[in-house]
C-alpha cells in the first residue's frame, strides 16, 4: 500500500500504521505525565475465603483517569509502561498506596490482611527487585513483610534463572509472599513450582468461566488444587461469577476465590464500605 501511495514520506507506513503510531506516542507522552498528574488510582478487589465466606485478602489493580480518553485499560497501557520502563515508578507508586490501605484494614478489619500487587516481568527484572525499599517502606509502616504479596505470571520462572531465583529468595526473606497470576495459561512445564518457593497459585479465569460438574475445566481445577496443597500453596480461583461456580470450587477444595459474584475492583473508600456492609452480615453469603 505504502508503494502505491507513490511519494509518501513515510516509506512503508500506511495510514492506519501511522495513525496507530501516533496514537501509541501520544499514549507514552500522556503516561509520562500520569503520575506527576495524579491520574492514578488503585481499585481493590476481595479475594474471598470459601469455606468461611471471610475476605482478609484483596488485589490492587490500576486505573488510569486520563483527562481526555477517560478510564484507560491497564491491558491497554501496562505493556507500554512495561516497554518504556516506566512501569518500575508505577510499580512502586501502587505498591505505596496498598501498603497503607494494608495499614489501615489491619487496624480497623482484620489483623491479617493482606493486599497483592501485580508485578510484571519487566518490572521484576529492571527495578532492583530485592524488594529492599519496598520492605522499608512496610517497616517504616510497622508493617510485616507478609501484609503483602507479589503477583507474578509463570513465564518469568520458566527457565528457572539464578537471578531471578535470588530476587525471589529475597522478596520471600523478607516475609512478602508470592502468588503465580494466571495459573495454567502460561507454559506447560510445571518443574518451577518445585524450584522456587511459590504461597498462591492463582487459577486463571478462562477455565473458570465455563466450569460445570464432569466438565474437562473441572477435572483441571481438582488437579490443580490438590496438585498445589500437596505442594503447600494455596488456590485462589480467580474470575468467579456465579454461585454455581462457586460452589464446584469451594466442593472441590478450592481456598479462594475472586470475582464479579463478590465484587467488582472498586476504590478504596468503597472497598471499606463493602467489608463495613457484609461484617457481622451473613459472612458465607
Ligand atoms: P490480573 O492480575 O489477572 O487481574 C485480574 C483481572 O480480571 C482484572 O482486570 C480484574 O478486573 C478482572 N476480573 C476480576 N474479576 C473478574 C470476573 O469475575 N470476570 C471477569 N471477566 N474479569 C474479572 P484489570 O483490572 O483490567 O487488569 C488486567 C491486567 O492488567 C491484570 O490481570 C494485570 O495483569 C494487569 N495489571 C493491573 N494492575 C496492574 C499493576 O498495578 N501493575 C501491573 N504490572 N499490572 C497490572
Ligand atoms: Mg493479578
Ligand atoms: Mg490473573
Ligand atoms: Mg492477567
Amino acid at each position: 500500500a505504502a508503494k502505491s501511495q507513490g511519494g509518501n514520506r513515510y516509506g512503508y507506513f500506511t495510514p492506519a500504521m501511522q495513525e496507530a503510531a501516533q496514537t501509541r506516542l501520544r499514549l507514552i507522552a500522556d503516561l509520562r505525565g500520569a503520575l506527576a498528574a495524579d491520574q492514578f488510582w488503585v481499585a481493590y478487589q476481595p479475594i474471598v475465603e470459601l469455606a468461611t465466606g471471610a475476605v482478609y485478602k484483596a488485589e490492587a489493580l490500576i486505573r488510569w483517569q486520563h483527562p481526555v480518553r477517560g478510564l484507560v485499560s491497564p491491558a491497554q497501557f501496562i505493556p507500554v509502561a512495561e516497554e518504556t520502563g516506566m512501569i518500575v515508578a508505577i510499580g512502586d507508586w501502587i505498591f505505596r498506596e496498598a501498603a497503607r490501605q494494608v495499614k489501615r484494614w489491619r487496624a480497623m478489619h482484620h489483623p491479617a490482611f493482606q493486599v497483592s500487587v501485580n508485578k510484571s516481568p519487566a518490572q521484576f527484572l529492571s527495578d532492583d527487585a530485592d524488594h529492599p525499599e519496598w520492605f522499608e517502606y512496610l517497616q517504616a509502616l510497622g508493617l510485616p513483610g507478609e501484609s503483602m504479596v507479589v503477583e507474578i505470571t509463570e513465564g518469568l520462572l520458566l527457565d528457572g534463572d539464578a537471578v531471578i531465583k535470588g530476587k525471589l529468595l529475597a522478596l520471600r526473606g523478607t516475609g512478602m509472599q508470592v502468588s503465580i497470576d494466571d495459573f495454567g495459561t502460561g507454559y506447560s512445564s510445571l518443574s518451577y513450582l518445585k524450584k522456587f518457593d511459590i504461597d498462591y497459585l492463582k487459577i486463571d479465569q478462562s477455565f473458570v468461566r465455563n466450569l460445570a460438574p464432569n466438565s474437562s475445566d473441572m477435572a483441571l481445577c481438582e488437579a490443580i488444587i490438590v496438585m498445589a496443597h500437596k505442594l503447600g500453596m494455596k488456590v485462589i480461583a480467580e474470575g468467579v461469577e456465579t454461585e454455581a461456580q462457586r460452589d464446584l470450587l469451594a466442593a472441590a477444595g478450592c481456598d479462594y476465590g475472586q470475582g464479579y459474584l463478590f465484587a467488582k475492583p472498586v476504590e478504596a473508600e468503597a472497598f471499606e464500605q463493602w467489608l463495613l456492609g457484609r461484617a457481622g452480615g451473613a459472612t458465607a453469603s
